[in-house]
């Protein structure tokens, strides 16, 4: 009995010293496949292709880089949410071993999963430009198939966007974008020019991109990381004013059918829906609820 006793005081010591040392910031990493340093056409982002597997070492490869710059700059623990397609691109013991790793889909928040106000910082790896987007590589937002475009407040949004906007709505400011130069740009006009953006490529076409050199890229991701953390000061949580206004245009009008069965949503023109919230999490649920609805094809 003593003994218990003895090992449970030791081991009560030793998770209070283990939290005590984690002292510096807490930082949130969604990463995408698109933006990713090499990758330009959709068979590199699909699973079914052979070209998949080395596009999913080198997301991994991108997001070590920018983990080694957050704890080179103090950050004490880092979150890693896999967010492209099945979200289990990232092989998990590829993945730098001091950071966690959100894995796997569906997932509520989807490319957000695992947000909250405990972290201090955001960082968007591998993200692309918005749907409709030239020259940017593999532009689109959320399903290719099915957006044309979702405006909040009238404002188009990429995904980038969109995200940005739940990590505000935990007060948590996106520190960084790595992505094409154009997806780079669209950041800036968002989020703001204090935002560290690193684009490890620049886009040729939609199918097409000059990659940096490998060194070069990697080598940018881990400074930009630590200069992003180094001043996570200067930037502000990207907050939206309620009450929030989803617009999501559709690519066809046969899409427009399904979404319009949820009372809330209402048809504004023959491939447009729209509805209000006061919350922006439930609002952008239902957005993605009623993307799933526009995806179910009947031809
Ligand atoms: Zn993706």
């Amino acid at each position: 009995m003593k003994r218990i006793f003895v090992a449970v005081v030791v081991i009560i010591l030793l998770s209070v010293a283990q939290a005590a040392e984690k002292t510096g910031p807490k930082v949130y990493i969604s990463v995408d496949m698109e933006g990713i340093w090499g990758v330009v056409h959709g068979n590199q982002t699909s699973s079914e292709s052979p070209e998949y597997g080395p596009a999913r070492k080198w997301m991994a490869e991108d997001v070590n880089a920018v983990i080694a710059g957050l704890f080179e700059a103090g950050a004490a623990e880092v979150v890693v949410n896999d967010s492209h397609g099945s979200m289990r691109n990232i092989v998990a013991d590829a993945l730098d071993p001091r950071a966690s790793l959100i894995s796997g889909t569906p997932k509520p928040l989807s490319m957000m999963q695992g947000i909250d106000g405990s972290f201090e910082a955001c960082v968007f790896v591998g993200y692309h430009a918005r749907a409709g987007t030239a020259s940017a590589v593999l532009d689109h937002t959320i399903s290719g198939g099915v957006v044309r475009a979702i405006r909040v407040n009238g404002q188009e949004m990429p995904e980038l966007g969109l995200n940005a906007a739940i990590a505000g709505y935990f007060n948590v400011p996106v520190i960084m974008l790595t992505g094409d130069t154009e997806t780079c740009v669209q950041a800036k006009s968002i989020l703001g020019d204090a935002l560290v953006t690193v684009a490890v490529k620049e886009a040729q076409g939609r199918y097409a991109a000059k990659n940096l050199p490998l060194d070069e890229a990697r080598k940018r991701l881990r400074e930009g990381a630590r200069e992003a953390l180094q001043k996570k000061g200067q930037v502000t949580a990207f907050r939206l004013n309620p009450p929030f206004k989803f617009e999501l245009e559709l690519n066809t009008s046969a899409q427009a059918e399904l979404p319009t069965l949820i009372y809330l949503a209402k048809r504004t023109n023959p491939r447009t829906v729209e509805f209000s919230s006061d919350d922006y999490l439930k609002g952008f649920k239902l957005l993605r609820a009623l993307i799933g609805l526009a995806g179910i094809s009947y031809n």
